[in-house]
């Protein structure tokens, strides 16, 4: 099965929180992205999953859930998310492929993906598999990186870019790095089975000279308000979706409580993973996953 899942971008070994994040002068994208999630996440919640969490930038703005499931496909980045955050109980980390989720149905009543579709090959793929491990009407919250953006429209129209911002298809702008259309995406959530309630277009002022000379508080200020444009037109480089999963779908998962009741068989789709000493092992086709250090792994199986 793993061999007919699309490649993925893997973060091994990166120091990507380090040099992109704290040293990368970007506490203006940083700070918007903040306030986009704090008007689109539901106020009060159980179990959130966090895809592609990273070295958990952004875990601490879901305090207001009981419990947050981090997933990742690089072990190190959840190595620095512990470090971090510290193990106990509100946190549960997991590597894992996103095509391939390793979670019962419907057990999380709310998701976020930031920056993570961006490195999606195959995008509709990886929504399908969110869209099953949520609740009916949990919320999901989708950021993407807009192919339309006002940059790129005045690039282009300059003669300055050669790929078209305006049309449909997605630009692979570095290896598995993307930017989609919004339509696009718009029309992959509905497909996948979520219902879009809200757009917020994130990162207006986007432009290293505009960051250097506009005070930082006066800047995020602006966005703030001119993300609430995001219903209407999506000019940023940045745009977050606020969508809730629709349809009828049986909880199978206890969410709370056992861990085993949260996960499912990656390989075999069997729930009920029965947890043993440094790993669990799935009833269905007898595979045994590594779960050691605080971290849930299912990138291959240990037998
Ligand atoms: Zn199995």
């Amino acid at each position: 099965m793993c061999a007919e899942r699309p490649p993925v971008c893997d973060y091994e070994g990166s120091d990507y929180q380090t040099a992109f994040w704290e040293q990368g002068d970007r506490a203006y994208e940083d700070q918007v992205e903040a306030l986009a999630l704090r008007r689109l996440l539901p106020k009060a919640g159980k179990l959130l999953l966090e895809l592609g969490a990273g070295a958990g930038r952004n875990t601490p703005r879901y305090s207001h859930f009981e419990r947050v499931v981090l997933l990742d496909y690089s072990r190190t980045q959840l190595e620095q998310a512990q470090a971090r955050l510290g193990r106990g109980e509100r946190y549960v980390f997991v590597a894992a492929d996103i095509y391939g989720l390793p979670f019962a149905t419907g057990v999380f009543d709310a998701a976020t993906m930031i920056r993570v579709l961006h490195h999606m090959a195959d995008p509709a793929l990886a929504l399908r598999q969110v869209q099953r491990s949520l609740q009916t009407g949990g919320t999901f919250i989708l950021e993407y990186a807009n192919k339309q953006n006002l940059k790129a429209i005045l690039r282009y129209l300059a003669g300055r870019q050669s790929w078209n911002p305006f049309s449909l298809d997605a630009v692979e702008f570095a290896e598995l790095n993307f930017d989609f259309h919004p339509r696009v995406v718009k029309s992959w959530l509905e497909e996948c089975g979520f219902d879009i309630q809200r757009t917020l277009t994130v990162s207006h002022f986007r432009i290293s000279l505009v960051k250097r000379v506009v005070p930082l508080r006066l800047l995020v200020w602006l966005d703030g308000l001119a993300q609430w444009s995001g219903d209407l037109w999506q000019l940023t480089p940045s745009v977050f979706v606020r969508a809730k999963a629709a349809g009828e779908l049986p909880a199978e998962g206890q969410g709370e409580g056992a861990l085993g009741g949260l996960f499912r068989c990656p390989e075999c789709g069997s729930s009920g993973l029965e947890e043993g000493q440094g790993y669990l092992s799935c009833p269905g086709c007898g595979r045994r996953w590594s779960s050691q250090d605080g971290i849930y792994d299912f990138r291959a199986s240990l037998a």
